[in-house]
């Protein structure tokens, strides 16, 4: 659809794309190793999806989970659908830490500290192998 960023996809960094959607590394200031897993045709809402490929989606979102979990050590996982503005699906994960910029307040509300958190050397590389499993039909 003209005019979504998540159709276009232009400066994605990605970690991992199939047939059906994509997971990205998004640089977010203040929150190293927030990933957007992402439907990759213009559907709205998770509920537009096919029983499989709700299983798939989720399958790629726990996947994307479990890695962070593994290499970061996160406090908390924050999972969010939001996209009101432009709905195109897409799942954030977002690795949360006591020393981030809004930490415990959502990830979206004005930042109350700064952090010097950066990703481990060979984070993007880590995150590509482990995704790897994925099946790219998928
Ligand atoms: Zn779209």
């Amino acid at each position: 659809m003209d005019g979504c960023p998540h159709c276009a996809g232009v400066g994605e960094d990605r970690l991992w794309e199939g047939a059906t959607h994509r997971v990205v590394l998004v640089h977010q200031d203040g929150f190293p190793g927030w990933c957007r897993v992402i439907w990759n045709t213009h559907v709205g809402e998770y509920t537009d999806l096919s029983e499989g490929e709700r299983a798939r989606f989720m399958h790629t979102v726990a996947l994307v989970e479990e890695a962070l979990r593994a290499e970061l050590k996160p406090a908390k996982i924050n999972l969010a659908s939001l996209g009101t503005a432009m709905p195109h699906l897409h799942m954030h994960i977002i690795p949360r830490f006591p020393d981030d910029p809004t930490f415990p307040d959502p990830v979206w509300l004005p930042p109350v500290r700064a952090t010097n958190r950066a990703l481990p050397p060979q984070f993007s590389d880590t995150m590509r192998a482990r995704l790897a499993v994925l099946d790219p039909a998928g």
